[in-house]
């Protein structure tokens, strides 16, 4: 790549609004900063000469905040080429309480005793936008429960009490109503179960599970939807499957993901086959189906939050783009993976695995 024309390298680091100090690879000083980063440590005297990460002391962090993590050479770190290290460092400031979110960017020269660049970026707005946003979705997500509850009721006394009497178009509109109340039920699960994640609230519970009841379990509760569309669930499950450890309710949540997804994105009168087995440490589950598959171009967003393909929505207009961000975040906390294979009218295979012991961190 070609350098960029001598001084404009100057001139880009002061008009970027982010803090960006240069600090020498030997010595570990400061060697010169823009003025982002002067405001930033909200100082007039010279940054040049302060040593790195000690700097940071001027900011108003508690006494002992350990700093070990952002010093320039990490032990095994690689020495040869230019790398990039992301690094967190949060803290409750000492002048006003409240919390403080960084995120500090160590940019290493091939040749880690010459120049670094550390660029740090105050996340502190971000990370408050994104509480407030999240606890207005679990405030209003918990003052919809109820009322919904209370339809569900309704449509249900009524489809209970007065079947017999109804006619076949009202039957039919009613059972339309129980199913748009179930879905908002659903997304309104996903909603709570995404901001208990995003804030942190969301704490495993490992349990000792019987993994092939809670699987059958899942495809009992899946059989009827697939029975009505003539969709066959063909279930295999690993004799041997030791009893595990983990938390049944989020792996009951992805189990439940990977088969109703298959259900729902299956041509009817086709088989869904599902297969549960031990690989080594881990446990896999494994869900084929031959339905809509999914397009190339789609394939490497599917896991992002509200993400819903085009020939997905087609087939199910209702659908929340939650189902797999979820399951992927419950996976990795679980020190597990979720990996797909897909062709665009073929099918889709789903592979979700976990390791058996220590299943939880
Ligand atoms: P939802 O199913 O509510 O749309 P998900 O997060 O579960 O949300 O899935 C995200 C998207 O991934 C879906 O909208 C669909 O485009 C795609 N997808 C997931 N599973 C399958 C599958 N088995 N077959 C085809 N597409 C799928």
């Amino acid at each position: 790549m070609n350098s960029l024309p001598e001084g404009l390298d100057k001139v880009l680091c002061e008009y970027i609004d982010q803090p960006i100090l240069l600090v020498d690879g030997t010595t570990t000083e400061v060697i010169s900063c823009n003025k982002a980063a002067s405001d930033f440590f909200k100082t007039t005297t010279e940054l040049s000469g302060v040593f790195w990460p000690g700097i940071l002391n001027l900011l108003p962090m508690p006494a002992d905040i350990d700093l070990k993590h952002l010093w320039l050479t990490k032990e095994g770190g690689d020495q040869q080429t230019e790398t990039r290290r992301i690094e967190n460092l949060d803290f409750i400031d000492r002048l006003d309480s409240s919390e403080k979110y960084l995120e500090i960017q160590l940019i290493k020269p091939a040749d880690h005793t010459k120049t670094w660049a550390i660029i740090i970026h105050d996340k502190t707005a971000v990370e408050r936008f994104l509480q407030s946003r999240s606890d207005f979705v679990t405030m209003a997500s918990h003052q919809l429960r109820t009322p919904l509850a209370g339809i569900k009721w309704s449509i249900d006394l009524f489809l209970n009490r007065y079947k017999a009497e109804l006619s076949k178009e009202q039957l039919h509109t009613l059972s339309n109503a129980a199913e748009s109340v179930e879905r908002m039920n659903e997304l309104i699960k996903a909603l709570l179960q995404l901001s208990r994640i995003e804030t942190g609230a969301l704490r495993l519970k490992p349990r000792k599970v019987e993994v092939h009841q809670l699987l059958q379990d899942v495809v009992k509760a899946q059989s009827e939807q697939a029975k009505r569309r003539g969709i066959h669930l063909i279930t295999s499950i690993h004799q041997s499957l030791p009893e595990v450890i983990l938390d049944g309710t989020l792996i009951g949540y992805v189990f439940d993901n990977l088969i109703s997804n298959a259900v729902k994105y299956s041509h009817d009168n086709s088989d869904v086959t599902i297969f549960l087995s031990k690989l080594q440490n881990l446990m896999l589950l494994q869900v084929t189906d031959s339905g809509i598959g999914i397009p190339l171009e789609s394939q490497r967003m599917i896991f992002e939050k509200f993400y819903r393909d085009k020939n997905a929505m087609q087939m199910v207009p209702d659908g929340t783009g939650l189902g797999l961000h979820l399951c992927r975040i419950i996976a990795q906390r679980s020190g597990g993976d979720i990996t797909f294979k897909s062709e665009e009218g073929k099918g889709t295979t789903f592979w979700f695995t976990i390791p058996i012991e220590n299943a939880i961190k």
